[in-house]
């Protein structure tokens, strides 16, 4: 399949709109794999893709058992055969040279990484993690996991961790992502329970989204709303023009972290619009006083003042939210990634509930995720919830968890994890001696990350596992494990609209990587974790643990008999019980107006905005935003910058897109290149002039290694999930007016 093949007649992506397209025209066609277009595979295979948490299917074509090529496959009921590039080229980062093939080992700290086996890696692993714990105790080895695993292995990994090891402090890269929406959803709710399934991006007349853009970061979800048949009325609340704004009906280009006041001031205008259903709100909700109360404080002209949108404007948006008879809120980390975003995740919630939009076709307070099993984390990774959506801290939920794995209750921590943050500053307060990194790369996406080289040299010991021994967190290691990646290992994933998919293995690992579950269990193994393991010998055997595990909660999917039927299914969205009803392909929740908070009814949550953690000033005037650079680049790039196909897509990194009269006021131009300092540190970047951007701010993608030296480590109180979106900056030149190329 040739780059050519995903143009149409006209030129433009075919099935897919990327903002890209331009790009296309400009250079010679790679090809992907190796079979020729025309020739018949001997066998294809489908699995569901790996990078984010849309839920592709991809069709896999086989050749003489190599896995040569894919295809999105038809009629899956997710992506109706369409896919962005990521996924087109979702094998090629296997075949990349500085794959992971063998164990590494650093045998002083001043002596480099040499070749070990697999033997002497895991003894090391052992030997050091014990001593750790002899010495300092449970708390001082911690991991850092990931939303790219399956279920299956973060399961495995939480249990081996703390149940069978004794560890306590294990967290994920989901916190950069989804634990504001995990977080509001389970307060709002009583369970971390997105309601929606995608066709209500097809169903709505009204679909608002708010700092999120899918056109490019969840690009086939856009293509959903593109297929809805009743012209919806769309629009985008963001700072920027992102694709998305630029694509909708109406723009608000609200100022950076001015969401919360806008959006109550949205509430205030729907309440003096009479637009509240207020016989959903008295059966299903509880706190609507108390929260129209709160809104008194927050009339549109409040809104207004903070965020720079005329009070006709937003007197337009409530209207047409009034008038829409399925109306859809739809949010990612625009929201997820602020110092007040459980709050803010919860005033989309409650304009959904106010106005009856739950539980309907084409409505719903609908976070979208990230990671391909960002919501399989949320479930089972046995950090901050224990497995199956359960609390640590609930002896009832521990006694279940206990009695169901085979465990002595005592086994079963009383307390949650640390999150990631706080892990970090164990390292650097010494009381965190030991860290696993397992398939990501915080050298490069945490948070404020100038200090964080210093803070991983305090460790006694750093295991990095994962698929390249070159990512700029792997080259840190004293203990480097090759893992799989996808397509060389099975399990499931769970997408944005709770769908669990079966991802195949197409091909083998390169060398002596093995599948993180496999790494996994032999971790257990060579500690001595105890019996209970014996049970978790294969993903499916897993698989069954958890279906024990879900049964009977919301999340429940024990009606599932075999991988294969996950597969002929297109995916089976939870809940999915045993002897259930089978309601279809499409499943939404709420539609009964049944919440999972013990009085069955939804709650109104909110608290007053709090202050900017770093406002802009006379030093630093700008506001730097961060956010996905285009559809064909994922996170920190350790497996699209492998892609020549993506890296032609995607625009060139190293840039800062500056409004154009600003740029006129500093004396840059297109192409100027600029130091871009904040008060943690500074990388030197090339000017892109973009008005999209807005006066008075600067966008940088988070793609580039350098960002993080800038932003500030800031955390929403709640969900403890980094502010990576608004920090203070300012723009020096290096060489004025000058385009280097
Ligand atoms: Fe994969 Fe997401 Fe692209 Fe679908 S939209 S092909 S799941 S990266």
């Amino acid at each position: 399949m040739s780059l050519k093949q995903w143009l149409s007649s006209d030129g433009s992506l075919r099935r897919f709109t990327g903002p890209l397209t331009s790009l296309l025209n400009r250079t010679e066609v790679p090809m992907l794999g190796q079979v020729p277009v025309g020739q018949a595979p001997d066998a294809v295979v489908d699995t569901v893709c790996g990078f984010c948490s849309t839920g592709c299917s991809l069709r896999v074509h086989m050749r003489h058992g190599k896995a040569v090529n894919l295809s999105p496959t038809e009629g899956y009921p997710v992506n109706l055969g369409m896919a962005c590039p990521k996924g087109w080229e979702a094998l090629t980062p296997l075949r990349a040279p500085d794959r992971g093939t063998q164990p590494l080992i650093r045998r002083e700290r001043h002596l480099p990484l040499s070749a070990t086996d697999w033997e002497e890696a895991i003894g090391c692993f052992i030997e050091k993690a014990r001593a750790i714990r002899e010495a300092h105790g449970p708390e001082a080895f911690a991991f850092l996991g990931t939303g790219q695993m399956f279920t299956e292995e973060m399961a495995l990994l939480g249990a081996v961790f703390k149940f069978g090891m004794g560890f306590l402090h294990g967290d994920s890269n989901t916190r950069q992502c989804m634990a504001t929406s995990h977080f509001a959803y389970k307060e709002s709710f009583g369970f971390d329970a997105p309601p929606f399934t995608y066709e209500d991006f097809e169903q709505s007349d009204v679909l608002i989204f708010v700092g999120a853009n899918p056109c490019i970061a969840h690009p086939i979800m856009w293509q959903r709303v593109l297929l809805n048949p009743h012209s919806p009325w769309i629009a985008v609340i963001d700072p920027r023009r992102t694709e998305t704004a630029a694509a909708a009906s109406a723009h608000f280009a609200i100022e950076p972290k001015s969401d919360l006041t806008f959006l109550y001031g949205l509430a205030h205008e729907l309440l003096r619009l009479d637009a509240v259903d207020s016989s959903f709100v008295n059966a299903h909700t509880e706190g609507f006083e108390e929260f129209v109360a709160h809104l008194k404080d927050y009339p549109v002209e409040r809104a207004a003042v903070a965020s720079g949108i005329p009070v006709e404007s937003i007197r337009e948006l409530a209207a047409r939210i009034a008038v829409g008879k399925r109306v859809s809120f739809w949010w990612t980390m625009g929201v997820n990634q602020g110092y007040e975003a459980v709050r803010t995740a919860q005033a989309i919630i409650n304009l959904a509930l106010m106005t009856g939009n739950i539980g309907r076709p084409g409505t719903g307070a609908n976070s979208i995720t990230g990671q391909c099993n960002a919501m399989g984390s949320r479930l089972f990774a046995n950090t901050s919830g224990l497995l199956g959506g359960r609390d640590f801290s609930n002896d009832a939920h521990r006694k279940q968890v206990a009695e169901i794995l085979g465990l002595d209750a005592d086994q079963i921590p009383e307390e949650k994890s640390l999150e990631y943050d706080r892990i970090l500053r164990g390292i650097e307060e010494g009381k965190i001696r030991g860290l696993w990194v397992i398939a990501t790369n915080p050298m490069h996406s945490w948070i404020g990350r100038g200090d964080l080289a210093k803070v991983l040299q305090k460790l006694d010991f750093l295991v990095v596992q994962d698929m390249y021994g070159s990512t700029e967190t792997a080259v840190h290691a004293d203990l480097f494990l090759p893992a799989a990646g996808w397509g060389e290992k099975e399990g499931t994933f769970i997408n944005s609209e709770r769908r669990i998919g079966y991802a195949a293995k197409v091909c083998d690992a390169p060398g002596e990587a093995l599948p993180d579950f496999e790494i996994f269990r032999r971790i257990g193994a060579a500690w001595g974790c105890g019996d209970w393991l014996n049970r978790w010998q294969t993903p499916w055997h897993v698989f069954e643990v958890l279906q024990e595990l879900a049964a009977g909660q919301p999340c429940d999917f024990s009606g599932i008999a075999s991988y294969s039927q996950i597969v002929e299914s297109g995916g089976v969205q939870w809940p999915y019980r045993v002897g259930g009803e089978d309601e279809g392909r499409h499943r939404r929740l709420f539609e009964h107006g049944v919440f999972y908070r013990a009085s069955g009814k939804a709650l109104f949550k909110f608290e007053p905005p709090r202050v900017n953690p770093e406002p802009t000033d006379g030093q630093y005037p700008f506001v730097l935003l961060t956010g996905r650079g285009s559809s064909a680049e994922w996170h920190t790039g350790t497996r699209t910058s492998k892609s020549a196909v993506l890296r032609l897509l995607a625009p060139s990194s190293n840039r800062v897109e500056l409004h154009p009269r600003d740029a006129e006021q500093l004396g840059l131009c297109q192409g100027s290149r600029v130091r871009v300092l904040s008060r943690r540190g500074f990388m030197e970047a090339r000017v892109v002039l973009e008005a999209g951007v807005g006066r008075g701010r600067v966008f940088v993608p988070m793609h580039d290694g350098a960002v993080n030296r800038l932003t500030l480590p800031a955390f929403d109180p709640y969900s403890r999930q980094p502010s990576y979106k608004a920090c203070a900056v300012r723009l020096e030149p290096i060489l004025k007016n000058i385009d280097p190329r």
